[in-house]
């Protein structure tokens, strides 16, 4: 088993599925997912929660299997989620933990090494560092504010893996997690286990403290939780999109004790910070991207490093379907796909490109569709398949419905067999170029 290939399987598989599902459908399900192992060909995918599992289990299965076969170029791959990853249940794969995780739950890329450190986080990261160093004697509690893919969460998991390797007791739970793990435990009548676990806690890391806004009853037993560790000196660790001045919380008590330790926030990193960040993702996944494409990256997303390496992801991911190196015009494209959010391509333009072809090879638009399976229907859909693919940004299930609905590993072989076939095929070129003539002049006949 390698954690590294089913890390770079999984990120591969999410750079394509952030193609094919809306934004708000991919932050909620897809994003704060890890592969964590594969093996005779199971894929082992790391949660967040059994909720995220169960949605994904049922209601994604097939989009996730197909692109993993899309990305394994194998049809055999299996997928299993597993809540907070780096457990198995005894009896194998495919069974979820019990909501009170009794490990810590961090993702094992976000580590203090894998950090870039750049002037607009540095206060942020030197904190995290002092305090896993000293944790309970330190800054306490510790609240890291800013925006949305800025690295809150990666400093949390940091600490969280430095003071785990000294034997310490940690739980790392977004404050969603603590509220539904604190709600099913009054249900299933085993608040005392849950503060148990709790009160014997070294370290207590809360991921998104905002969630507990107007949740009274959850709000209170966070600040008993809070008291109790505080008391004794044990670390708090507390992420939040907001400063505690903004945060929306019953207890007045509460506010004020989260700010009794260290305040401090990350910004938007600057242009030399994105490029170092995206270098070190890029070796990371030991993809080869050059510099100036790289740095096209860093000019684009400016707001949000989670972004910033979502076009990484998108750009290895092109590079791999068209086998080749990933290039200026790749990333181009990568990046307008995703700038066209939901695809902002005129209502016409798939039309016009089915149209290009069909004519080009003396077809109808409705031969496209349909299921022939003849050479020519079937060589003509797979250039439309390659035009859409490459001219629109839209994503490959809507190409896959463009074409009288054929499936996603349909539309990903369709893409790659006639890239290799453009290699040595001369008739294909020249039947390229026309098409390209026709779109570029659209409404005149391009050759004879
Ligand atoms: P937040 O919790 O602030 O929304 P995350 O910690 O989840 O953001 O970060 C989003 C992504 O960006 C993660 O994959 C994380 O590893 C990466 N990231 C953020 N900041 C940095 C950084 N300074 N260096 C390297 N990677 C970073
Ligand atoms: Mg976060």
């Amino acid at each position: 088993m390698n954690t590294r290939t089913a890390l770079d399987i999984w990120e591969t598989a999410l750079g394509e599925i952030q193609l094919q599902v809306s934004k708000p459908n991919y932050r909620t399900w897809f994003e704060k997912t890890v592969g964590l192992s594969y093996q005779d060909h199971l894929l082992v995918v790391s949660v967040p929660n059994t909720f995220v599992a169960e949605y994904l289990d049922h209601s994604q299965r097939s989009l996730i299997e197909k692109t993993l076969i899309g990305v394994l170029g194998s049809s055999e791959v299996r997928v299993t989620f597993q809540v907070n990853g780096l457990h198995q249940t005894a009896n194998g794969y495919g069974k979820f933990l019990p909501a009170i995780s009794h490990h810590p739950g961090l993702n094992p890329g976000y580590v203090f090494d894998s950090f870039v450190v750049g002037e607009t986080n540095r206060i942020a990261y030197e904190a995290a560092r002092d305090v896993a160093a000293n944790p309970g004697k330190s800054f306490n509690p510790l609240f890291i504010y800013g925006g949305v893919g800025l690295g809150k969460t990666h400093l949390l998991h940091a600490i969280g893996h430095t003071v785990l390797s000294r034997n310490m007791q940690v739980t790392c739970v977004s404050a969603e997690q603590f509220t539904n793990d604190f709600v099913s435990s009054v249900r299933e009548r085993r608040t005392e286990e849950f503060r148990a676990h709790y009160r014997n806690l070294d370290i207590l890391l809360i991921d998104d403290i905002s969630f507990l806004s107007g949740k009274e009853q959850t709000e209170e037993c966070f600040f008993h939780t809070f008291n109790e560790l505080h008391n004794s000196a044990r670390q708090i660790v507390v992420t939040s999109n907001q400063p505690p001045s903004a945060l929306l919380l019953t207890e007045e008590r509460l506010r004020s004790r989260l700010e009794w330790g260290l305040v401090v926030d990350v910004k938007p990193p600057d242009l030399p910070t994105r490029l170092a960040i995206l270098q070190a993702k890029a070796r990371q996944k030991g993809a080869d991207v050059s510099t100036d494409v790289l740095e096209l990256l860093a000019e684009q997303a400016k707001q949000n490093i989670r972004e910033l390496e979502g076009s990484l992801n998108r750009i290895v991911a092109y590079a791999k379907l068209l086998r080749a190196s990933p290039t200026r015009e790749m990333a181009e494209l990568a990046l307008t796909s995703v700038a066209r959010e939901p695809p902002a391509v005129e209502a016409g333009t798939p039309a016009l490109l089915l149209q290009a072809v069909a004519e080009s090879f003396h077809l109808t638009v409705d031969d496209l569709k349909s299921p022939r399976r003849d050479r020519e229907a079937a060589l003509a859909r797979r250039v439309a398949m390659y035009f859409l693919r490459r001219e629109t940004g839209i994503s490959i299930t809507q190409i896959g419905e463009e074409l009288g609905g054929r499936d996603v590993s349909a539309v990903t072989h369709a893409v790659k067999k006639l890239t290799t076939e453009l290699e040595t095929n001369n008739f294909l070129k020249r039947r390229l170029a026309d098409i390209e003539k026709r779109l570029s002049s659209p409404g005149r006949p391009a050759s004879p």
